[in-house]
């Protein structure tokens, strides 16, 4: 392919594209091909950027609610009207199936904007009983400043616009950097933003990595806060490099999600949710179950029936919109998903469908991708690195029980606290079982159901500080106590 058959992508700074000296390659998950190059910027570029930023912080954050509203809004109609193109770009970008794209990231991306533009509208403050020691006392949220966003590449536009939404909503100015390996939907993203009437600087998108990118908006002194979704190991790095500046921080991050299911849970739902729990956008989903624990009276039916219903979960080419899962995102995170399937054979576990077990058959041109069937196993001890550690992919591990306690004490025993799934009819149970639960959220008898207005994040290795509704308002400002003598 020569040169000009790729898609360039440049930075948006100061509300103009500027090309970068300096280009990587990214590649199409589902050939293994690169198709495009993205701006390897580097602390120059993060600094004309937190400049643009901080320029444009004084006007953008004296405008009122309703009128940082109007501009929200209008950028959720242009990224609907371009729904489709979004939908196509993400696909090929992540290697996630066309229908995943179309039904969850882009309308999610396009409604972060517009449940921050109406909520924006109705927040309120506290103000105490004016003879309190004949003072009143009330409390006012300001905006911070320059926001550092730095997203991760398993749902690009989705997450950045998790964070970008709140941040301006709130009047703060952003630099965000999304992942290297998913840049163009956020590239799309800041061809709307003049017509939807951002004025220049108050949303700027770098690219590139994190070691030169995002540790440079990390350890830029003129970005007091940080909203983060990725790794656990990446975080403890922002960690230390913002340490010295004592920066706001918000750390969304990895999860090792257990499922519960009881022996009077409802069979047929519960396989379904199952499978779209574990498999999901190829595993490749913060919140994904991997490790399922079931009661042992119905365990050998359950094991069953969820190979059977994991084996109808169709993997292939992302864009034809009867296939459930893609391509994973890199050859080298397909490497380490598979990596896993080796280890819990070295162990002696048993491995039910998918990798090494089913063939997948794919057309030509995608026989350099990175695809991997959804793969069950069970025999796997709780100690093992498989039911330890976050493998970001289409494999999760199936495991009997006796006992509610006995389970809980085995889902709370990793080092993760972000999400977990109770299966049962006994509402008694699941209320005293989710209270228990070491996790940020608990579904029960349901998976992935979002209310925006509810905090999201983990606990534990999974996470400092939650996002949604008031939660995000609360990061995304500071909170002024302000005391009148009468
Ligand atoms: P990652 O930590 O490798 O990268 C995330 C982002 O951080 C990328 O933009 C990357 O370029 C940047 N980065 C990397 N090193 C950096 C550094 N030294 N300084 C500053 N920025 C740096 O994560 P990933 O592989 O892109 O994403 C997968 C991880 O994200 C998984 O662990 C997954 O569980 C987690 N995740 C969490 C949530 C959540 O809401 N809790 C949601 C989605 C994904």
């Amino acid at each position: 392919m020569s040169k000009d058959k790729y898609l360039v992508l440049e930075n948006y700074i100061g509300g103009k594209f500027v090309p970068c000296s300096k280009l990587m390659d990214s590649f199409n998950p589902s050939t293994g091909e690169v198709y495009c190059k993205v701006p390897d910027s580097g602390p120059e570029e993060v600094d004309a950027a937190v400049r643009a930023a901080k320029e444009a912080f004084p006007d953008w954050s004296a405008k009122s609610p309703a009128e940082r509203s109007k501009v929200l809004n209008k950028l959720a109609d242009l990224i609907e009207a371009r729904l489709e193109e979004f939908v196509q770009a993400e696909s090929k970008d992540q290697g996630k199936t066309i229908t995943f794209a179309r039904n969850v990231d882009i309308p999610r991306s396009a409604y972060n904007f517009r449940f921050f533009a109406s909520s924006v509208l109705h927040h309120t403050n506290d103000c105490s009983q004016m003879d309190h020691m004949g003072c009143l006392n009330y409390t006012v949220r300001c905006p911070v400043g320059v926001a550092g966003l730095i997203s991760p590449w398993n749902l690009p536009l989705y997450l950045l616009t998790w964070k970008i939404a709140p941040a301006v909503a709130a009047g703060n100015t952003v630099v965000a950097k999304p992942s290297e390996m998913t840049s163009v939907t956020a590239w799309m993203m800041c061809q709307l933003l003049e017509e939807a009437g951002f004025p220049p600087g108050v949303i700027n998108v770098v690219f590139g990595t994190g070691p030169r990118a995002g540790d440079a908006l990390v350890s830029h002194p003129d970005v007091p806060l940080i909203s983060f979704t990725g790794s656990t190991a990446t975080a403890r790095l922002i960690t230390e490099r913002s340490a010295p500046y004592c920066k706001k921080l918000s750390l969304e991050l990895g999860g090792k999600n257990p499922a519960i299911i009881f022996a009077d849970a409802d069979m047929e739902e519960c396989i379904s949710t199952t499978v779209r729990s574990s498999f999901s956008n190829q595993g490749e989903i913060c919140l994904c179950s991997s490790r399922i624990f079931v009661e042992r009276s119905i365990y050998p039916e359950f094991l069953a029936r969820f190979v059977e219903a994991a084996r109808r979960w169709k993997t292939g080419v992302p864009s034809d919109p009867s296939n459930d899962n893609g391509a994973l995102i890199s050859k080298e995170h397909l490497q380490k998903v598979k990596g896993y399937v080796a280890l819990a054979l070295e162990e002696g576990a048993q491995v039910h469908c998918g990798e090494g077990v089913d063939k997948l058959i794919l057309p030509q041109q995608n026989a350099g991708g990175y695809f991997m069937l959804p793969t069950i196993i069970s025999g796997v001890k709780d100690s093992s690195a498989l039911m330890q550690e976050e493998i970001f992919g289409p494999v999760t591990c199936v495991t009997p029980f006796d006992e509610e306690e006995e389970v809980i004490s085995r889902a709370n025993g990793v080092r993760y606290g972000l999400s977990a799934t109770v299966w049962s009819r006994d509402v008694g149970r699941v209320h005293r079982v989710a209270r228990k639960l070491q996790a940020g959220l608990v579904w029960t008898n349901c998976w992935l159901v979002r209310d925006l207005n509810l905090p999201f994040g983990g606990m534990k290795n999974s996470g400092i500080g939650r996002e949604g509704g008031k939660d995000s308002y609360h990061f995304f400002t500071e909170v002024k106590s302000i005391t009148i003598k009468h």
